[in-house]
């Protein structure tokens, strides 16, 4: 499997590694927030599982999925950053990173918090593969307003 040609061969490593030995992997056996995910472009599909904390923090990740190796780094990725985030600076998490993938600059301190997320970048250039880029966050996204629905 392979990274689109053209990518920072940095990069390229970053996404690899997550690819082939991808963080948190499993499911969660009771989560408070569940997403699944299916990108009917390239086949990829993730389940997020997440568990909170007495105070509101995110405490146990799940991540499992299959597909390219965008789509699976990426997931892997977020799934590695999450702990310790209150939702609503999750959601802020998965806005920044949309709002990369869709062009928008990149602040110092954004990149910052990004880490190794800011590996992606470079998949702006390959419009067809910013879907699998952005499956996780966007079933990560879905995830929480499913659960904003049940506590509300
Ligand atoms: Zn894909």
């Amino acid at each position: 499997m392979q990274t689109p040609d053209g990518l920072d061969d940095l990069y390229q490593d970053i996404i690899l590694d997550h690819y082939r030995s991808p963080r948190n992997q499993g499911v969660l056996e009771y989560p408070h927030l569940h997403g699944e995910g299916f990108n009917p472009f390239c086949g990829d599909q993730v389940d997020l599982t997440l568990t909170l904390s007495g105070d509101g923090r995110i405490d146990g990740v799940g991540f499992l999925g299959q597909g390219c190796s965008i789509s699976q780094a990426s997931g892997s990725m977020l799934s590695d950053q999450l702990k310790g985030k209150t939702i609503d600076e999750a959601e802020e998490f998965v806005r920044t990173f949309k709002g990369i993938m869709q062009g928008s600059d990149v602040s110092q301190e954004q990149e910052e918090e990004l880490g190794e997320i800011a590996a992606l970048q470079g998949v702006k250039q390959f419009p067809v593969r910013i879907k699998c880029a952005l499956l996780s966050w966007t079933t990560l996204q879905d995830a929480i307003n499913e659960y904003r629905k049940t506590v509300s």
